[in-house]
């Protein structure tokens, strides 16, 4: 790193103690921008680097909830509004056991240049809680997430801070959450939250956006080398919706999808995924992948390991941060793998970067392969702001051509900066830029 990035880096490690996801987040952007600065030495003037690195604001409160039993519960929730240069903070809300500051710091910190990335004119933020879903009544769930409505409506607003889903949050909490906040309101705010159902004001696509955006972001990633998905065998990661649809999508375009996972172990199914079979298990009926397998005969489940042991020529990590370390990467590429397109944020360690890269095989960061979720996001607000909804077609007709745009946006970058086909220096330099220039624009806020 550079001397300059070097000094904030060291600033963020202090001020931010313990938070490692928050601090490998950081080190991955900054080290990316020598180039960028060499360049562009103003981008270090008027410690816009350290005003980038640290939140506008941070919010952390209290969310007290009744379980069926009638006994009483307390969860800490989490909203950091990070970057506002570009538009609203938007990012998703993460329940999940594992959620902390540091987490939903990294991840806010991810959401800032994702969310340039789209050209969408949407700010960066995060939030979320250490609930855990799993096991909850329905009832349960409600009351929760009614609670945490209760404090989060004060900082939230469709031109101020819009929240969405992101692991643990589904349709289902985003049901309960924007019902407490227009009885609190008095007011039909559509556009304060997305990922809404279809019938109060959500979008169509949206749904299956960050899967389809990942294995879109591939294909440009393989037409580069005039190659694409037709016949290549995936292993994706994961079985909430993103990995779903990634696996809806990449059998679309002709490629065979044979793993998925969640907590419990991973599946292999050689003969490909039975779509509508994982659908069923996972979306109607909340249930663990071992339910896939007792119903698919052939499919075998493995409750040692990662799905990155499996001969693929594609990997999809759609489930988590830091699931693909060095030791998978190395498994993966002497297998023959040859693309990676992450759907999950930040899934593969700084080791597994650098293994992929040193390879010199196709390797997308998530802020850019997965930016697909959050650009439908921004159309759903879109609708919503012109009291419209547009069909399937024409949303996904836009996602597509969103993720060619970012898709480009990298690999121009990337040329600019002198590393041709490094699509992690192309989409922080590319994100970075967009947001950087705005901050300068804004003057010193
Ligand atoms: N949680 C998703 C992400 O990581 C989507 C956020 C949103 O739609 O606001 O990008």
């Amino acid at each position: 790193m550079q001397d300059v990035v070097e000094k904030v880096y060291e600033q963020v490690v202090a001020r931010n103690r313990g938070e490692a996801e928050f601090h490998q987040a950081v080190r991955e952007v900054l080290e990316s921008l020598g180039p960028v600065i060499a360049k562009h030495p103003h981008y270090a003037e008027n410690a816009l680097l350290e005003r980038i690195v640290e939140p506008e604001r941070q919010i952390m409160f209290r969310v007290p909830w009744v379980d069926d039993a009638g006994e009483v519960h307390v969860n800490r929730g989490f909203r950091i509004e990070f970057n506002s240069a570009l538009g609203p903070y938007k990012g998703g809300l993460r329940f999940h056991p594992s959620v902390n500051a540091g987490i939903i710091k990294f991840l806010g910190f991810e959401q800032i240049f994702k969310n340039a990335l789209t050209g969408q004119g949407i700010g960066g933020g995060k939030g979320g809680s250490d609930f855990d879903p799993h096991g909850k009544s329905d009832a349960e769930v409600m009351r929760f997430c009614q609670s945490f409505m209760t404090e989060l409506s004060r900082h939230i607003g469709p031109s101020v801070d819009v929240p969405a889903g992101d692991i643990g949050v589904g349709g289902r909490e985003i049901g309960y959450l924007f019902g407490q906040y227009k009885r609190l309101r008095n007011s039909y705010d559509a556009g304060v939250l997305t990922g809404k159902g279809l019938a109060w004001g959500g979008s169509l696509v949206r749904t299956e956006a960050t899967g389809y955006g990942t294995v879109l972001f591939a294909q440009s990633m393989l037409a580069t080398k005039g190659d694409s998905l037709e016949g290549k065998t995936v292993a994706v990661s994961g079985a909430g919706n993103v990995a779903i649809y990634a696996i809806e999508k990449a059998q679309q375009l002709g490629a065979k999808p044979i793993t998925f996972s969640d907590s419990s172990g991973y599946v292999v199914d050689e003969a490909g995924v039975d779509l509508e079979l994982l659908k069923q298990v996972k979306e109607v009926e909340r249930g663990r992948v071992a339910d896939y397998v007792s119903r698919r005969p052939g499919a075998r489940l493995v409750t040692e390991g990662r799905p990155w042991d499996v001969p693929v020529d594609v990997a999809l990590p759609c489930a988590t941060q830091n699931e693909l370390d060095a030791d998978n990467a190395a498994t993966l590429l002497r297998n023959g793998c040859a693309v990676v397109a992450e759907g999950a944020n930040m899934p593969s360690t700084p080791e597994a970067i650098e293994a992929f890269q040193a390879a010199g095989i196709l390797y997308a960061p998530g802020k850019a392969s997965n930016a697909g979720g959050v650009a439908t996001s921004a159309l759903e607000m879109e609708q919503n702001a012109g009291r419209t909804r547009w069909d399937f077609a024409t949303a996904e007709a836009k996602l597509t051509g969103i993720m060619a745009d970012i898709h480009d946006s990298c690999v121009e970058a990337a040329e600019t900066y002198g590393r041709p086909g490094d699509y992690v220096l192309g989409a922080n330099a590319a994100g970075f830029t967009r947001v950087a220039d705005v901050m300068i624009a804004h003057g010193i806020v």
